[in-house]
């Protein structure tokens, strides 16, 4: 059998799709973690950032010099930055012997035998209707606790900054039952949690004749099918967040009570220019609405600082509602020019990069500051943890995370990744609590 080895970059949706590339070839390739035993070598890319895209073309290069040595092997890109680039990239990296977009990864089989004889074919055309549903993905970039099911791809958002609508196409939802026989493999193979995927997870719609089901109707249907299994979903939009979804999350003790929704920007001035679909106030009131019926819910969030024509007054709008929220987390970033974006051909990126980083430093400052604030309300509890594996720190603890979602490192015993245990909480840093 020939060896596949994959290397993927960016967000979780990639790792999801990597896992059914694997399944697509496994009846020519099985999968290796040592890449010079490799047959064929694939590249899943990212370009939500250029930074993204500049790694995977430095990694190009080098892997040129590892087909010097091994003239047969054959190195295929896969991904947003292929949908992105498309075709140019065979003439711009030597090392490439073909690429093919998010949607056409069935066709790999096609390239692979065409790239064989030198053809340099790409594939990179989007479709409206592909989920690869009936595709049971081989779980190979795991812990063995938990793992991701995409249930939606695409998104028809169209954020002025965003490449994912341009490089993922139209959002398009899974058929429940698929998602269900998915749910039970990984039930049946001791999976403990299970992530449900997408761009904007909580607009999935699913209609036909015999069915009519969103969000929180799936959500229960899985929720209600593995009650021992942890739930969680990510990435939600704040349009999106129903009562219903809300009542939902508190019916079902399984349900993780943890959501992370991307606000990017605190000033109305900025989401209008962003077309994030709501205002500054109506973010607050959902925050406000998921704090009185979900009161153990942690909140995380995506903010993006230095947008085009970003002023000061629109950044202390951002740290006004930071402290707002009181956010447990976030993922920060300083805007970036993406070509091929609506900012990109409407707006200047007229932030200089000493404004972007001064800002991003007192966005981060305070985030670090909500962190502590929202750790140290659990010095003094016992949490219930599900064990994912050792610390890094030392060998005698182990990690794990609460349903808020909360890193804690223990003295575990003989605990065992998987196993749900009580911890007491004695210390905590911004990023961790520690227990026993
Ligand atoms: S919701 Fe906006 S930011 Fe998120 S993937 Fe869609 S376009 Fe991009």
């Amino acid at each position: 059998m020939k060896k596949l080895y994959i290397e993927t970059y960016g967000c979780q949706m990639n790792v999801a799709d990597s896992e059914v590339v694997a399944a697509i070839l496994s009846e020519e390739y099985t999968l290796t973690n040592t890449m010079q035993e490799a047959d064929l070598l694939l590249i899943n890319t990212c370009s939500v950032r250029d930074h993204a895209e500049q790694r995977v073309r430095a990694r190009l290069r080098e892997l040129a010099a590892l087909k010097k040595g091994n003239a047969s092997l054959l190195i295929g890109l896969l991904g947003c930055m292929a949908e992105r680039v498309k075709e140019a990239l065979l003439n711009e990296e030597e090392a490439l012997d073909f690429i093919a977009g998010p949607d056409a990864y069935r066709t790999l089989p096609q390239l692979i035998s065409r790239a064989q004889n030198r053809e340099n074919p790409f594939n990179v055309l989007l479709s409206t209707q592909e989920t690869y549903d009936d595709i049971l993905p081989i779980r190979y970039d795991t812990n063995g606790v938990s793992a991701f099911i995409s249930i939606t791809r695409g998104c028809n958002n169209f954020c002025t900054y965003c490449v994912v609508p341009y490089t993922r196409g139209r959002e398009r939802s899974r058929p429940p039952e698929t998602i269900l026989h998915e749910v039970e493999d990984l039930a049946n193979n001791g999976y403990k949690e299970l992530t449900l995927l997408g761009q904007n997870v909580n607009s999935y719609s699913w209609r036909n004749d015999k069915e009519n089901m969103d969000f929180p109707d799936l959500i229960a249907a899985v929720a209600s099918h593995v009650p021992h299994i942890r739930v969680r979903f990510a990435t939600s939009h704040p349009k999106d967040i129903s009562d219903k979804l809300l009542h939902t999350i508190a019916r079902y003790p399984n349900i993780c009570k943890h959501i992370h929704l991307p606000v990017q920007s605190g000033s109305d001035n900025m989401l209008n220019r962003m077309n994030r679909g709501y205002s500054r106030e109506k973010y607050l009131q959902r925050v406000a609405r998921i704090k009185e019926l979900l009161p153990h819910c942690t909140l995380s969030t995506d903010i993006i600082t230095g947008f085009c024509g970003e002023t000061e007054k629109d950044h202390q709008d951002t740290l006004t509602l930071m402290e707002t929220v009181g956010y447990a987390s976030a993922f920060l970033f300083k805007y970036s020019v993406r070509e091929g974006t609506l900012a990109a051909k409407k707006f200047t990126d007229d932030i200089p990069e000493n404004v972007k980083a001064r800002r991003f430093n007192e966005i981060l400052t305070l985030q670090q500051q909500l962190s502590l604030n929202s750790n140290l309300k659990e010095v003094g509890k016992t949490v219930e943890v599900l064990v994912e594996g050792t610390s890094k720190r030392s060998n005698k603890q182990l990690f794990g995370r609460t349903s808020q979602n909360k890193v804690v490192v223990f003295d575990g015993g003989d605990r065992q990744p998987g196993d749900l245990v009580l911890v007491t909480i004695h210390r905590c840093t911004a990023a961790t609590l520690i227990g026993k």
